[in-house]
């Protein structure tokens, strides 16, 4: 299961610029999961800075 801790994700973008099939930017400025199953989930959740996204 792969999550987004919206408390500390900062809305960088990283993890939606490196893997757009898995995660997506939405109106309140955090990055939600898109398909948990994309392939580059895994360098999605490496990309954060903050370490906000569990997989
Ligand atoms: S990389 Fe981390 S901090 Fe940046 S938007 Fe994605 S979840 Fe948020």
């Amino acid at each position: 299961m792969v999550s987004v801790d919206a408390d500390k994700c900062i809305g960088c973008g990283s993890c939606a610029a490196v893997c757009p099939d898995g995660f997506e930017m939405k109106d309140d400025g955090k990055a939600h999961v898109k398909d948990a199953k994309a392939p580059c989930i895994g360098e999605g959740v490496s990309s954060c800075p903050v370490d906000a996204i569990s997989q």
